[in-house]
């Protein structure tokens, strides 16, 4: 189906700070949206202009680059016989996802001027990304090494005593919702550091008025696939270890000797939940063509929250400027360099 306003005829997109469907043309709001009884093209082609849809099999929502109009492809949203169970609306849009980017890597060095300046917005994108959450069940067993080391003086002699343990924890565990990306497209490490999702807004289903203006294509793998079961199993064995670990108490140094380890899912449920993606392109003038080759950087903002994670230019022009400040100053700086990682 498309989106289009029933007063203007324009295309709308969610507008998630005013929570509602909003017309681009007319400025409209709509609280849900209006039935049009367009329905998907057979054969993947866009249902206001016929252009085709590149990847038509994987995406629920799209944007058609021709004609500018958002449409639900309605035929994706049963994939491999699974329905979306639950869906997580941003809470903010664009505009407050440039601002968290803003704030996230204010004042690291070397920073090129006009990155994040208003022109360079138009690279920032909204996104539903399909989620697995699943209920694991695990147990395990951590044997550790433990030492408690007193010392005293008598007379001349300096005496040390070493008090050795074994400790053993055997734990059952069970964990609901862990949270596995299913999308092959967006790196693991960069959603594992914008985690986790404020779920407070958390809708049922697939409610259509919050789809238009975020992408949504359909999971990459099934959610019994051998790659989500490890990593929900990783994830398991890495709460299970800080809490273990925490049980030990009371000794002086603490190592772990032995562990066993096994997990299982027992069931999952179908999300999505938001991302903003930023696209900025970057490459110096120093006229060093490795270091004004331009590069692409992508920087992510959790839809729900602050979280932001990715990496930002290094001006080359900003850094011999720091460098020659810093040889007249005859101090030395580079300590500042850390500041360029601090998010990465
Ligand atoms: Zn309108
Ligand atoms: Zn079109």
């Amino acid at each position: 189906m498309l989106y289009t306003c029933p007063n203007c005829g324009a295309g709308m997109v969610y507008d998630a700070d005013a929570h509602s469907l909003k017309c681009e043309s007319c400025g409209n709001l709509y609280e849900s949206a209006p039935e049009t009884g367009q329905e998907d093209r057979p054969g993947a082609s866009c249902s206001n202009c016929g252009a085709p849809i590149e990847n038509a099999e994987k995406k629920i929502t799209y944007f058609c680059p021709y004609c500018s109009s958002w449409m639900l492809l309605d035929s994706n949203i049963v994939h491999e016989g699974l329905s979306p169970q639950k869906i997580l609306p941003p809470n903010s849009g664009k505009a407050k996802a440039l601002e968290k980017i803003r704030t996230a890597f204010d004042g690291i060095a070397f920073m090129p001027d006009d990155f994040l300046y208003p022109e360079n917005t138009s690279g920032i994108k909204g996104e539903y990304v399909p989620f697995f959450l699943y209920e694991v069940e695990a147990g395990g067993t951590m044997v550790f090494d433990c030492e408690n080391t007193t010392s005293w003086d008598s007379g001349n002699t300096t005496y040390t005593k070493h008090d050795i343990y074994r400790a053993t924890r055997t734990y059952q565990a069970k964990y609901v919702d862990v949270p596995i990306d299913a999308s092959d497209r967006v790196e693991d490490r960069v959603i594992d550091r914008i985690a986790p999702f404020d779920r407070t807004d958390e809708r049922e289903g697939l409610p259509k008025n919050i789809l238009p203006g975020y992408e949504m294509s359909v999971f990459d793998k099934p959610p019994d696939s051998e790659e989500y079961d490890q990593r929900s199993g990783v994830w398991a064995k890495e709460s299970a270890e800080d809490v273990v670990m925490d049980s030990v108490m009371h000794f002086d140094s603490v190592k772990l000797a032995q562990e066993q380890f096994s997990s299982k899912n027992t069931k999952s449920t179908y999300a999505f939940f938001p991302i903003y993606e930023y696209n900025y392109t970057y490459g110096s003038s120093t006229g060093d063509p490795e270091k004004d080759k331009k590069k692409q950087y992508t920087i992510y903002v959790n839809g729900t929250n602050d979280r932001v994670s990715g990496r930002v230019p290094i001006s080359y022009f900003k850094l011999n400027l720091h460098f020659i400040i810093e040889a007249v100053c005859a101090v030395v700086g580079v300590a500042a360099i850390a500041g360029i990682l601090r998010l990465l």
